[in-house]
């Protein structure tokens, strides 16, 4: 998943020889705190007969250590990489020689406490339950059977739970929970699986788990057993909110139909697919096709949502879902049980639970026991509590993979908040804090070598996601010691993060660099693909629904020749109206009525479409009154969205997601699961026209599709071939113009991002296509090409235009 750096600098000294000369002070840096690599360290140790210490502290791991020979030093770092423990990662290995012997007292290799110094090191993210700690629960032999909370060094929460650094206990929610002597036992053994795994426990010391009804009431109980009860509740169509790792979740059983219905109508949530969790591969494997990288990521440590393609439901051998945990999709988003408790309540259940974030729609999702009961309990039948506090929320990633590749979709637990590695020259000693976009949002801070993007935190114009944006931030200055020195934001003015942005740069007189948004998308691609600053000029195509333009007009498809520093606009999707503004977005008719008008075909459209459905729809709307205000430019904003354009398409061929969508992005989607079987038989496509403006940059001009696409609908062709028609024809016109750029600017790297792209028809055709031309193409992977991403690509822009720029006034905008 991460890129890891990985050398050793061996800094002999001219020091003359003495009976010590065999002893070193190595330098561990990396994750490697909270992942068994000081018990890892003792054991190699004591295996070569060594004697020393090692600790943690701010900068990672430190090792002090004596030997008789010096290829027992080699050996002994040599086994520190091969045989590092799983979540380890090391980023650096630095060796110097030790000129003093060993204190007299030290006779042995010991583990010392940890040294409170400064905070250069990692934390790791929360992990899934490993295969020894899944066989403790279901050992009936082991003390540790049907335990909850059951983890060891190996997995079990991280993040969530931890308030400050270094990784304590005392300074984690566990802190509540003294262990007791037996735990404490395991604890202080270096060679226990549990040996300083910080949040320990087991039944008679560690955190507890209670099912009360929605008024606070205890639920009763069947032979006093809480997850007897709360199966069998689910099994009698039920509802509960079960607390989690990062928040809760609701669940109910996805095979009854009843349950899912009354969960959808209680959450407020019309449409938009639901998760799902099942017991295991094979339990997945009847309802989706899992190849073995999906196979591999959904068992991974991280145990994300993988999104899988549904078998037909001929093949679908058992119960089948309710319909309404995904209607309409032909993708399923599943996951595996990943803490102990989920592992209770799915282990032996044939059927998968619906597995939804605990929340009401748009609100963030719950962690606290108050607001659980306030904010889920008109929803639950049930809530299942535990105690062990929930300190950083954290939601389930979502992934999927792509020509071979994994493609994150939502970079939450498991993954956040682990660094992604910048470039060697990129690294600078400035710490920027970059505050991202509106929606999807995340932060993302950049300091040293490293980029620490914050997990997925959701909507900004939901207040209660706002508040969460600010403590997030808070707790990532807090937990990894920041202190922003530049802050970089969105050029959008009305986007509440770029405003929060002014005022902190106004408020603690830091420079505010202001990044474009499809800039910044591109860059963050650029960043986790590792592109040296000085790696020369990439071409990327970034495709969204909306972003504030370099000239103050809103973009949504833009071919920029762009660096960190730079960004120039060499082509993009012709500028059409958005009749009404913010309603073009969730009403597709609008962008289908502006499509024609600009194509100048809407008179023929009147008088020789008008048998097509969506023309019925259309002419009963104010369809004059829209016309002259786009004419007038009243409230019409122009825009080069590939977003709206696909939404006018849908429009056209799905008149039932013509007038008002659900959810961001609902036609567009059902527009490409339409168009994906069809695909192979759409030939060329549509051809966009491809003109040259005054300015010098390329316009992909739409208005030709129109009249092939009425042509096509009149003529009775299945709307499934003419929506690949169109997908098509756009990657083929989008790369057509890559290709005459390229060529014209001697660039070979073309760079893919932006929301649009989650269209997974239109990024293997643009891919495909590109690299028969020639071209290298890159695409967001480890971190989402939508809007989740933007962060990243702020800071790094940030941070190198500021070191090229050098220091400017104080609030002074850059
Ligand atoms: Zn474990
Ligand atoms: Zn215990």
């Amino acid at each position: 998943m991460h890129r890891v750096f990985l050398w050793v600098i061996d800094l002999h000294s001219a020091a003359p020889m003495t009976p010590f000369s065999n002893a070193a002070t190595i330098r561990i840096r990396g994750l490697v705190q909270g992942v068994g690599f000081r018990p890892h360290v003792w054991h190699c140790a004591r295996a070569l007969h060594l004697i020393g210490t090692v600790q943690n502290d701010g900068d990672g791991v430190l090792i002090e250590v004596w030997s008789a020979s010096a290829s027992a030093l080699d050996q002994f770092c040599a086994a520190l990489q091969r045989d590092c423990p799983p979540l380890a990662q090391i980023t650096a290995i630095e060796r110097r020689r030790l000129n003093h012997p060993p204190p007299a007292s030290l006779t042995d290799f010991h583990i010392i406490a940890s040294a409170a110094t400064a905070v250069h090191t990692g934390i790791i993210p929360d992990i899934a339950t490993c295969a020894a700690c899944r066989a403790d629960l279901t050992d009936p032999a082991n003390r540790r059977y049907r335990y909850a909370f059951t983890n060891c060094t190996h997995c079990g929460p991280r993040f969530s739970i931890i308030t400050a650094l270094p990784y304590d206990r005392v300074q984690t929610s566990m802190a509540a929970f003294p262990l007791c002597p037996t735990c404490a036992a395991e604890y202080a053994d270096p060679a226990d699986r549990r040996f300083h795994a910080q949040p320990n426990a087991c039944p008679s010391c560690g955190p507890q788990l209670t099912l009360t009804h929605p008024d606070g009431s205890a639920v009763a109980l069947l032979d006093g057993d809480v997850i007897a009860t709360t199966r069998q509740l689910l099994r009698d169509g039920g509802i509960v909110a079960v607390q989690g790792i990062g928040g809760f979740h609701l669940a109910c059983d996805a095979a009854h139909v009843a349950a899912v219905a009354r969960l959808r109508l209680r959450k407020g949530r019309d449409a938009k697919p639901f998760a799902l969790m099942a017991a295991d591969l094979t339990t997945i494997r009847r309802y989706c096709a899992v190849s073995e990288s999906e196979a591999q990521l959904l068992t991974s440590p991280a145990a994300p949502i993988v999104l899988l393609d549904r078998l037909p439901p001929c093949q679908i051998t058992g119960d089948d879902l309710a319909a309404a945990v995904a209607p309409g999709q032909d993708s399923l988003g599943f996951m595996l049980p990943y803490s102990p408790l989920h592992w209770l309540l799915l282990t032996d259940q044939p059927r998968p639970l619906v597995m939804t974030s605990g929340n009401r729609s748009a609100e963030p999702q719950v962690t606290e026991h108050a607001d659980a009961y306030q904010q889920l309990g008109g929803i639950a039948d049930a809530l299942l509590l535990h105690n062990r506090g929930i300190v950083n929320r954290v939601d389930d990633s979502v992934a999927r993979v792509l020509l071979g590749k994994t493609h994150m979709l939502r970079r939450a637990r498991g993954y956040a908040p682990a660094p992604l590695y910048l470039p060697d020259d990129c690294v600078t000693n400035t710490t920027v804090l970059a505050l991202g976009a509106e929606l999807k949002s995340t932060f993302c801070f950049v300091t040293g070598n490293r980029a620490l993007l914050s997990p997925h935190l959701g909507d900004l114009d939901n207040p209660r996601t706002f508040a969460e944006y600010q403590r997030m931030i808070a707790a990532y200055q807090r937990l990894f010691a920041l202190e922003p020195a530049v802050i970089a934001v969105d050029l959008h003015p009305d986007y509440r993060a770029t405003q929060y942005g002014r005022d902190w740069a106004a408020r603690a007189e830091l420079p505010l660099i202001f990044v474009q948004h499809h800039h910044a998308h591109l860059a963050a691609v650029l960043a986790e693909h590792g592109w040296s600053r000085h790696g020369g000029k990439v071409l990327g195509w970034a495709l969204d629904g909306l972003g504030y333009g370099a000239d103050g007009t809103l973009w949504g498809a833009e071919l920029l020749l762009c660096d960190y520093c730079h960004a120039e606009r060499v082509a993009h999707l012709k500028a059409v109206a958005l009749p009404g503004g913010d309603r073009a977005a969730t009403q597709p008719w609008r962008n289908l009525l502006a499509q024609l008008d600009a194509a100048g075909v809407w008179s023929t459209a009147v008088a020789r479409w008008s048998n097509v459905p969506i023309m019925q729809l259309l002419l009963a709307q104010p369809v004059d009154l829209l016309r002259q205000m786009i004419a007038q430019q009243i409230n019409s904003p122009r825009s080069s969205s590939a977003g709206r354009l696909f939404d006018a398409v849908a429009a056209a061929l799905l008149p039932e997601y013509a007038m008002q969508l659900n959810y961001d992005g609902q036609a567009a989607q059902a527009l490409e699961m339409l168009a994906r079987p069809q695909l192979a038989a759409a030939g060329d496509g549509y051809c966009f026209e491809i003109t040259t403006d005054a300015m010098e940059q390329q316009v992909l001009e739409p208005a030709p599709i129109w009249a092939e696409l009425f042509a096509d609908l009149i003529a009775g062709v299945a709307p499934a071939l003419i929506a690949a028609r169109f997908h098509t024809g756009l990657a083929r016109a989008l790369v057509d113009s890559a290709q005459q750029q390229a060529a014209r600017f001697g660039v070979t790297t073309l760079a893919l991002a932006g929301g649009v792209l989650q269209n997974r028809s239109l990024l293997v055709q643009i891919t495909q296509r590109a690299e028969a031309a020639g071209l290298r193409v890159l695409t967001a992977q480890q971190v989402p090409c939508h809007d989740g991403g933007i962060a990243l690509g702020q800071a790094v822009v940030a941070g190198q235009r500021y070191v090229s720029g050098g220091k400017v006034g104080a609030g002074r905008a850059m």
